[in-house]
């Protein structure tokens, strides 16, 4: 047997015990960005024909490169959508890298991925999927829509085949003109139209103006597109309306439920997101509201089988796999070597149970509302609108985008928060995307001080 050497135990036990230190900081420095010249004065030269060594390389990491990254679970930050990852699933996470698991393929990955579809079998449960829906873990929502996208269109050219129908010259994905930017993103990796059609004034896709969309387009719209929960302002689609109109239709209906699908988690939000049980693909990332860590979506598909012929890679090196009827979950998302991202996110829920999870969404949709009410209180600060999810966008009277930054900016150099400048309608406001459960009334209080 080839024994470890010393020096190999010291080198996994640096990187080890900073990671349980880390993992167990009480208060998560927030930290702030460095420039390309300030990093190139402190931390260039580690890459060396002799190597620098475990402790000088985890050194300049603790030191000098973290420090230079912004903690996105500090409770501080709120732009964006933040991260909060539960201890467990952190500490799990380690374990999928120390495991060294091939997370695509049944034959390899079995144990890893059964524990891993038992989250998307709950999750489809959750939403109103049927029994046989199914799915896989993907690198983020970016990814996750462009994957059920693809399924889309591959069962539209499908259906077209089969009819004897040819295809449109242009396929057309419709969305809200609220839709994320990777839906456009995935249009054009995938070269199709995306026809924008417009929201009500607060901010929802309804069917009417789908149903409108599909009779000026025909057979030439492969997918629909609603939103549970716009990024910027947690706005979510009417989206029985519209899957009203694609089941009538025969169209695909994709959910983007990147970031706001986990409020489907809490009772009383569940009226909300009527008509998610009629999606034909959905997704929702557990990075951001399900409190796992980066990189994970969630994509689940009504008919599996429907991605599984769009995304089944084949080559001669792949038979042994491919010719199986087992599930493998590299088939059905644009990838194809993959790590068992789901798993942190399997053992955290084991941990805690899903009672937790409800408990911890719900407590950031009531903050949200609480600061709401906080903000519409105060002279010189008013709401852009009312919280549906656990977003607050308001604005300060009077600031223009410099004064705005320059706040933003002190906010950080302070170490009390990240609060980046946001826009509606071209006009820059402010937002609190709360995610974390140690993000606490009094700080975003301590906040809107600042503001005075
Ligand atoms: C964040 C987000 C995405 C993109 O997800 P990534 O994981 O960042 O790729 C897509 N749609 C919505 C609504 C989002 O909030």
């Amino acid at each position: 047997m080839h024994a470890l050497s010393d020096e190999t135990r010291a080198t996994v036990d640096v990187v080890l015990d900073y990671a349980r230190r880390r993992a167990l900081y009480e208060d998560v420095p927030l930290d702030k960005p460095l420039t390309p010249r300030e990093l190139a004065r402190l931390a260039s030269g580690s890459i060396t024909p002799a190597g620098i060594g475990a402790r000088r390389a985890a050194a300049l990491f603790e030191n000098v490169l973290a420090p230079a990254c912004v903690s996105t679970d500090h409770p501080g930050y709120l732009s964006f959508i933040p991260s909060a990852p539960t201890k467990a699933a952190i500490a799990f996470d380690l374990i999928v890298s120390a495991s060294a698991i091939y997370g695509g393929s049944w034959m390899e990955g079995s144990g890893a991925i059964y524990a891993e579809n038992e989250v998307l079998h709950w999750l489809a449960r959750e939403f109103g999927l049927p029994e046989g829906s199914g799915g896989v873990f993907v690198q983020g929502g970016t990814i996750g829509n462009l994957s059920a996208l693809v399924a889309a269109r591959d069962a539209a050219r499908r259906r077209n085949r089969e009819a004897g129908r040819a295809d449109p010259a242009r396929w057309i994905v419709v969305c809200s003109r609220e839709a994320h930017s990777s839906i456009a993103s995935a249009a054009a990796v995938m070269d199709v139209d995306v026809v924008g059609v417009a929201p009500d004034s607060s901010g929802r896709l309804h069917g009417e103006p789908v149903a409108q969309a599909l009779d000026e387009h025909g057979d030439a719209v492969f997918a629909v597109v609603a939103t549970g929960g716009t990024t910027n302002f947690g706005i979510v689609d009417d989206i029985a309306s519209v899957a009203a109109v694609t089941r009538e239709r025969g169209v695909w209906l994709h959910i983007d439920g990147a970031y706001g699908l986990a409020a489907m988690l809490v009772e009383e939000m569940r009226p909300a997101f009527a008509g998610v049980q009629d999606a034909d693909s959905v997704i929702v990332d557990p990075h951001k509201w399900l409190f796992a860590p980066f990189d994970a979506c969630a994509l689940i598909y009504r008919e599996p089988s429907q991605a599984l012929l769009a995304h089944t890679q084949k080559a001669e090196y792949l038979d042994t796999i491919t010719e199986k009827a087992d599930w493998n979950p590299s088939d059905l998302g644009v990838q194809l070597t993959r790590r068992a991202r789901g798993l942190p996110l399997w053992y955290s829920l084991a941990t805690y149970g899903t009672d937790e999870y409800r408990a911890a969404i719900s407590y950031g949709i009531d903050l949200a509302r609480r600061i709401a009410d906080e903000i519409e209180s105060r002279d010189g600060l008013s709401l852009v609108r009312d919280p549906q999810l656990s977003v607050v966008v308001f604005r300060r009277d009077g600031w223009t985008l410099a004064d705005y930054q320059a706040w933003s900016d002190h906010l950080l150099d302070e170490q009390l928060a990240f609060v980046v400048p946001s826009s509606h309608a071209g006009e820059p406001v402010l937002r609190f995307a709360i995610i974390s459960p140690l993000t606490t009334y009094d700080l975003l209080v301590e906040i809107l001080d600042t503001l005075a």
